[in-house]
């Protein structure tokens, strides 16, 4: 007795593979992946206890798929958002599905945000990892681009640490087009051209304080 099988066509279940078609490389001079290496090794004097050294260093290649083109767009100094065609809610950082329950997962569709923002939250860092050190103390904000539901860190320049406010407005600063490599980082918040500072409070005194140590510490780095 024969048995017939029934051979459903299998829905395909990633993307094609795209082809690119642009390539930039801007890696430092010396850096080389030599992956996972013993490096050497350390033995006691009584000979009881062993260390050994490991160097580890890895190219790591970030995907962005469907989020691409937020990164992209800081590459030509703009930043994208995402809208849900159903609710209108944008995201910037971008989500690629609407997150309203009444929407089901609806795809979001692309949208250029404007150049400003303002503050929702925001902290002073007083200390940081080596690169960062003769900037401190910086100011960390997250901000609401436009009309997004969430917000977004950044740096926020141009500002006396005390001086920042709640719901303060920003503009988006690029840096140079030939600086950019599609991070985060390829932009900041500054004040809004037409900001100033509010008058000195107890509250401002208070954080003034904290940071000033900070910035003499920063003048006696080489
Ligand atoms: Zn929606």
């Amino acid at each position: 007795m024969s048995r017939v099988v029934v051979m459903k066509k299998k829905k395909n279940r990633f993307a094609e593979a795209p082809v690119f078609t642009e390539k930039k490389e801007y890696r430092p001079d010396g850096v080389k992946e030599t992956g996972l290496a013993f490096v050497g090794h350390e033995i006691s004097e009584d000979g009881n206890v062993m260390n050994q050294f490991l160097h580890y260093d890895q190219l790591y290649t970030i995907r962005h798929g469907r989020n691409s083109r937020f990164f992209k767009g800081l590459l030509d100094g703009k930043i994208w958002g995402t809208q849900c065609p159903k609710c209108g809610d944008t995201w910037v950082p971008v989500r690629s599905h609407c997150w309203n329950l009444d929407c089901n997962l609806e795809k979001t569709e692309w949208v250029e945000m404007p150049l400003t923002a303002k503050v929702h939250t925001w902290t002073i860092a007083g200390w940081s990892g080596r690169s960062s050190l003769r900037r401190l103390p910086i100011v960390l904000v997250y901000a609401v681009i436009g009309d997004s539901k969430v917000a977004i860190a950044n740096e926020l320049h141009g500002i006396d640490p005390w001086d920042v406010e709640f719901g303060m407005s920003l503009k988006i600063v690029f840096k140079p087009k030939e600086e950019r490599i599609g991070a985060v980082t390829d932009f900041h918040f500054e004040p809004a051209d037409d900001w100033g500072p509010s008058l000195m409070n107890g509250e401002k005194k208070r954080i003034k304080e904290l940071v000033e140590p900070v910035y003499e510490w920063v003048k006696t780095l080489k």
